[in-house]
């Protein structure tokens, strides 16, 4: 139960009303939390949120990543994944062994897939579409969360077709739901830096719109801790928001610290601190209320933080994620995949009770799996 009491920071005080109203946070709000020293009051208004929409459940997924290929096109400064073909350590795979790095993953009982990688000039959507098909004939119960809004945006242009029917045709193939990449920070003057040559804010914003139109349910990221203001959050958050009440079609948000080794990025920000990155989550939880799930990655916050975060906001640590190559060409130092066992323990320490679901939220019985 939610008290607004004495010791509360004063500026948290309006957002403490407002949550126990159920009104929502203003802009003005979301920079009072984001600045706060007070972790432990804004911490009890996240936490009346994450209990209003699901108790004390936490979920977690079973999963692998594909990351089909590391070649692209952007070669971003934040990005430590990608290479330029022909460089030492450049890879594609053939759909051969997609089939098989599936087939391996589904026989030790994943649920789900989640695709992401670089924007390769020869992979024409046909490649995508015979994937997702093969990964649906080893099992069609297999969940396909895939591709990034860059990564559609990309595919549209390469193959000269509209968005809606790239969309269409991977539905058709199996696509179940989008991740949320790509999103980083919306402001143009810190993508200029981080992304010179990516989407920019307002076209991710329009890929997802027109996802979520053609009933897809996605993810939102967002990246933090590199050379982005607060100001420049609280933008991000409002126009998150602001999709959301016009689409309803975001699942989860999802902030990512970054990681700054092996990339260009110079970051402008004092090393990242556990202090900081509750604050993030907990203002997301509160600002995004229409947005039913927050997830706490523990492989990019690392376990104990992951585990942490579900007293302040968060409702989902992620999944095992086996074979994930992205975060830690970045020197994120987690295990590079997490036992399903290791995962329920976390949640169940932290007094949660572990739900075990795909990337659309519907649970599997671990039981029925095993
Ligand atoms: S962040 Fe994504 S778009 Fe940018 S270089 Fe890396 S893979 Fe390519």
């Amino acid at each position: 139960m939610l008290r607004i009491d004495a010791m509360l920071d004063p500026r948290l005080r309006p957002v403490a009303e407002k949550a126990l109203a159920g009104e929502p946070a203003s802009t003005e709000d979301a920079r009072a939390m984001l600045e706060t020293d007070d972790i432990v009051g804004l911490g009890a208004i996240a936490n009346h949120h994450r209990r209003r929409l699901h108790g004390d459940r936490a979920y977690y997924g079973v999963n692998m990543n594909l990351n089909y290929t590391n070649v692209c096109e952007l070669r971003c400064p934040l990005c430590a994944y990608s290479k330029d073909a022909g460089d030492e350590g450049a890879y594609r795979y053939t759909l051969d062994e997609i089939e098989s790095r599936v087939r391996d993953a589904a026989e030790r009982g994943i649920d789900e897939v989640h695709i992401v990688g670089g924007l390769h000039p020869e992979l024409k959507l046909d490649y995508f579409e015979e994937m997702l098909r093969r990964i649906k004939r080893i099992r069609r119960e297999l969940f396909i969360v895939a591709f990034t809004a860059v990564e559609y945006d990309y595919f549209a242009r390469i193959n000269g077709l509209a968005l809606e029917e790239v969309f269409r045709r991977l539905i058709d193939a199996g696509l179940g739901a989008l991740p949320g990449g790509g999103a980083e920070i919306f402001a143009p003057e810190t993508r200029r830096v981080i992304a010179p040559k990516k989407m920019s804010g307002e076209r991710w914003l329009e890929v997802m719109e027109t996802a979520h139109r053609m009933g897809l349910k996605t993810n939102a990221t967002m990246l933090y801790n590199h050379i982005e203001t607060t100001d420049q959050i609280v933008d991000h958050l409002t126009r998150i928001r602001a999709l959301q009440e016009k689409t309803a079609g975001f699942k989860t948000f999802v902030p990512l610290p970054f990681h700054a080794e092996n990339t260009a990025v110079r970051t402008a920000r004092p090393p990242r601190t556990g202090f900081g990155d509750v604050r993030i989550y907990a203002t997301a939880r509160v600002f995004l209320h229409t947005v039913p799930h927050l997830k706490a990655l523990w492989m990019y916050l690392g376990e104990r933080l992951a585990q942490t975060m579900l007293a302040f906001g968060a409702d989902d640590i992620g999944a095992t994620y086996h074979h994930e190559r992205v975060v830690h060409a970045a020197g994120a130092t987690s295990a590079a995949s997490g036992s399903e066992a290791r995962l329920r323990r976390l949640i169940e320490r932290a007094g949660f009770v572990p739900v075990r679901a795909n990337a659309a939220y519907e649970t599997i019985d671990p039981e029925a799996r095993a």
